[in-house]
């Protein structure tokens, strides 16, 4: 029977791969890298290689709600229009706002925009690529006028040096980190500099590694500027002609950064190693400087993005084959969001709110009732708002800010103590759902239709190949149903996505004479099967330009009023608050390779929660003495703002007195690991993004009384324990949980734990009061339905050769007897935590291979195991245990 195959676009980062999905006539779906797709030629990561296993509808938000009572669509938009006008009408437009995401398309975000700022009249819609890479808008629109990214991903390729600055590229962007490790070894004269306090899977790639101080990048880039000028590398025909205010930068540069001795002692970092990096950059025509969170997410994160702009500059690298200055985005549609607006002070198409005559342009153009006529509130400050009820109501698009901003808890209590809290979302229980008074079902990635733009500029399709189930409805349509509702019919008479995307197209060109550089005018009169059908596009695409545009600013002209790009001054700033006594370490927050922001989608698939299945807190091994933590033992790392409790991975890879703790576990997931919690709210006061990378925290021991795991073939209520993390495997649910007090009789608490009261039945147990270790297990006609051990610490029996045993349909006498000694039977053996997510290959099996047949490159090891021969994304790891074993045999 025939499988129809649809050519879309990933869901997860800023790469934006093409995908093609392949549904078959029995429902079931799969997923291949799009060969055709200029992003990735064919290649997924890991995430991407398992969205098929994240389609299922467990968990969808299906109907909407008011006050937890499902209700029919009208009741819904109703209560929310009326909702929104009165207080409009009682307090102004500025008490309502909308926060909204870089997961939502581009039409959608569209449509959000105009209903914010041109009806209700307000510019109070931030959304939550503030969080993600916001300075680096602000630092392209300081230095060219303009919110452009000058480059292509071939420039990658071609370029002979890049230089990743706080980017953990192989994890963060894993295609483009595969895209690179090739172009590396097809070029032999190509080299890698990764610039990063913490030594990321990223350095398997790099010839120099600067692991400097946390916050010191700008320092670092005023160093090389003034060793540029010093040494001659400045292209003056350029900064003549194409730029302005050098002699400023300069001469502040020289006051932070007067010589590579004095970089190195602020920086951290040894003097040979910074002139290396110097000395490369000085000799390579062709540089490309990568980055992304770790230069965004600071108090002073503009300033670092201008600092390496300002060398770009200096030296002319911009605007040709294999240079320039690459913001990497995190989301996939967070390019998508600045094109329309989605930032509070932006309009759509790359106007500016401040500009009178963008202003009027745009109302005239939407015939809009209103415009709002300043910037709205941003992320932080506009929670903040809710806080203080200054805003009260807020209508959250598929996000879940009560997880992810910083200082979380004040933003949850903001929205325990709101008057009217919606959230359209395609998920039900999410920590920002159970704080809503309405739901709005939303359809998922796969049930809807429109554009993304990706890091590049290139505006790709996503398309439906599944239908939305219960009543979920594209954001689009739940936006401008509101809005009909409200008075505005006129302005939102959308029948399909597009039709948006003809209005926004359009809207690009208009009364633009080449001043604004986003135009894609020339798709503005697509018909719906020309749309349908668009081909991947980097903008402008303009009637000179109808086949896009892959590096801008080639001609030297920029979009300031002089048309010269800026050298910005920048003089370093240490971040808000420093470490002190109390606080004496440095948090560092970022994602993991497997999972996406607080794992909605992600957690669905067991070989995605294999490879890091719990939360936990990177710390090195001096600091981790200090505080009397071991490696895998539970520790608590607390801010003046909160705490979490995490397990703890004692490592060399992490600075001393740094520590790194990931972004994904939500109180669906966790009992406390949020570590936006921890996280402190300080923002750049340009950007106004907020400071992850750098929280003044102290760490220490965790002792419970007693730990423990179960596993179990079905999910259960969440564990009565003082800590717990849940994580599905395959066939089965773990669960991590210690506690303080220990019951009197462990096998009634483990039963009660495990079992609905109809299913006492079935028990194998052992317990040994003296050493405090229990273990227990429930088979149902010889199948391990599950199992929990516990124990006085947590050395505890492996869980991976455990889950194992989930797979067999009966369990062998010998399978039976290894549940309770905890340990695998003769001849078999524990596989170890997942690294290879695609074929399921854990760390001792690696090791051991690696071994015993003396397996040296990784080439060996995929035509051995497999590992690594698809996505990918695990091949750093596999070289880290390669150079172990190197090590520990040498
Ligand atoms: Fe998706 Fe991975 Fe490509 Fe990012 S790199 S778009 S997560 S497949």
């Amino acid at each position: 029977m025939a499988i129809t195959e649809t050519r879309t676009t990933c869901p997860y980062c800023g790469v934006g791969c093409g995908v093609l999905m392949q549904v078959d006539t029995d429902g079931s779906v799969a997923v291949k890298g799009d060969p055709a797709h200029p992003a990735n030629h064919g290649r997924l990561c890991s995430k991407g290689a398992a969205l098929a296993d994240t389609l299922d509808q467990g968990g969808r938000l299906l109907y909407p709600e008011v006050h937890g009572k499902r209700c029919d669509w009208d009741t819904a938009l109703a209560t929310v229009a009326e909702g929104f006008q009165r207080i409009i009408r009682q307090h102004g437009p500025d008490a309502v706002a909308l926060y909204v995401s870089g997961q939502l398309l581009t039409e959608d975000y569209y449509v959000a925009n105009k209903f914010m700022k041109g009806y209700i009249g307000s510019a109070n819609i931030d959304t939550n690529s503030r969080l993600c890479m916001a300075s680096a808008v602000s630092g392209y629109k300081r230095a060219f006028g303009s919110d452009s990214v000058p480059c292509s991903y071939q420039d990658l390729e071609q370029a002979r040096l890049i230089v990743l600055v706080g980017s953990n590229t192989a994890w963060c962007h894993p295609v483009l980190y595969q895209r690179m490790a090739q172009a590396r070894k097809d070029h032999t004269d190509m080299r890698v500099v990764v610039i990063d306090p913490r030594r990321t899977a990223t350095c398997d790639i790099a010839d120099v590694h600067l692991a400097l101080r946390s916050g010191s990048d700008a320092t670092l880039f005023n160093g090389l500027l003034v060793y540029l000028e010093q040494n001659g590398h400045g292209h003056s025909q350029f900064v003549t002609h194409c730029t302005e205010g050098l002699d400023a930068a300069l001469a502040t540069a020289r006051v932070s950064a007067p010589s590579i001795q004095v970089v190195a002692e602020r920086c951290g970092l040894e003097a040979t190693a910074v002139a290396e990096f110097y000395s490369l950059f000085a000799r390579n025509e062709r540089v490309v400087t990568v980055f992304s969170q770790g230069i965004n997410q600071s108090s002073s994160g503009t300033d670092k993005v201008n600092s390496i702009i300002n060398c770009h500059l200096f030296t002319g690298r911009i605007g040709r084959p294999g240079m320039g200055p690459f913001s990497f985005t995190g989301q996939p549609n967070a390019m998508g969001g600045r094109e329309v607006g989605g930032l509070a002070n932006q309009l759509a198409a790359h106007m500016d709110i401040e500009n009178g005559a963008h202003r009027a342009l745009l109302q005239a153009y939407w015939q809009s009732p209103a415009m709002a006529s300043k910037p709205g509130l941003k992320a932080v400050d506009l929670f903040k708002a809710v806080h203080d009820k200054r805003i009260k109501a807020l209508w959250i698009m598929g996000t879940n800010p009560a997880v992810s901003l910083p200082a979380v808890d004040r933003a949850r209590a903001a929205l325990d103590n709101c008057e009217l809290v919606v959230v359209s979302d395609c998920v039900r229980h999410t920590d920002t759902t159970a704080r809503a008074h309405v739901l709005l079902p939303a359809a998922a990635w796969g049930e809807k239709d429109g554009t993304v733009t990706n890091s590049e500029r290139r505006i790709s399709r996503q398309r439906t190949f599944l239908p939305p189930p219960g009543e979920a409805q594209p954001d689009w349509w739940i936006v401008s149903q509101v809005a009909r509702r409200m008075g505005y019919e006129h302005g939102f008479n959308y029948a399909s996505a597009a039709d948006i995307f003809r209005e926004y197209a359009l809207l690009t060109g208009t009364a633009n004479n080449n001043n604004r550089a986003l135009d894609i005018s020339a798709l503005g009169m697509l018909d719906a099967t020309a749309y349908d059908t668009l081909q991947p596009i980097q903008w402008p695409v303009t009637s000179d330009h109808p086949q896009g545009t892959p590096r801008l600013f080639g001609d030297g002209r920029f979009y300031t009023p002089s048309g010269k790009a800026r050298f910005i001054s920048i003089t370093p700033i240490p971040p808000v608050h420093a470490t002190d006594a109390a606080y004496p370490l440095i948090l560092n927050t970022g994602r993991l390779r497997d999972q996406w922001h607080s794992m909605t989608r992600t957690s669905k698939a067991a070989r995605l929660s294999a490879h890091q299945p719990e939360p936990f807190v990177d710390v090195h091994p001096a600091d981790a003495a200090a505080a009397g933590i071991d490696d895998g033992s539970l520790a608590r790392v607390a801010s003046r703002w909160g705490e979490i409790t995490v397990r703890a991975h004692v490592s060399t890879q992490q600075r001393r007195a740094e520590v790194f703790v990931p972004i994904h576990w939500s109180d669906q997931f966790a009992s406390n690991a949020r570590v936006g919690a921890v996280v402190n709210p300080v923002v750049d006061p340009v950007s106004g993004q907020p400071e992850f990378k750098h929280t003044p925290v102290r760490i220490a021991a965790y002792h419970p009384q007693w730990y423990g795991f179960l596993l179990s073939r079905r999910r259960l209520v969440v564990p009565d324990a003082a800590y717990w993390v849940a994580a599905r495997g395959d066939k089965f649910w773990r669960y991590e949980i210690a506690g303080e007090q220990s019951p009197d009789d462990w096998a009634t608490h483990a039963r009660s734990l495990l079992c609905n009261k109809d299913s006492q039945v079935g028990w194998i147990e052992y317990f040994d009061k003296g050493r405090h270790q229990y273990r227990g297990a429930r088979l149902v006609a010889n199948r391990l339905e599950s199992c929990i051990f516990i124990g006085p610490d947590h050395v505890l029996p492996p869980r991976d050769w455990l889950a194992g045993l989930f797979a067999h349909p009966t369990l062998t006498a010998d399978q039976r007897t290894s549940l309770l000694t905890g340990a695998p039977g003769k001849g078999r053996s524990d596989s170890g935590r997942s690294v290879c997510a695609c074929f399921s290959v854990g760390i001792n099996t690696l090791l051991h291979a690696i071994r015993r047949d003396r397996l040296t490159t990784p080439e060996a090891i995929g035509t051995a195991l497999k590992a690594g021969t698809n996505c990918g994304s695990c091949i750093p790891e596999i070289k880290a245990l390669i150079a172990q074993v190197k090590e520990t045999t040498a």
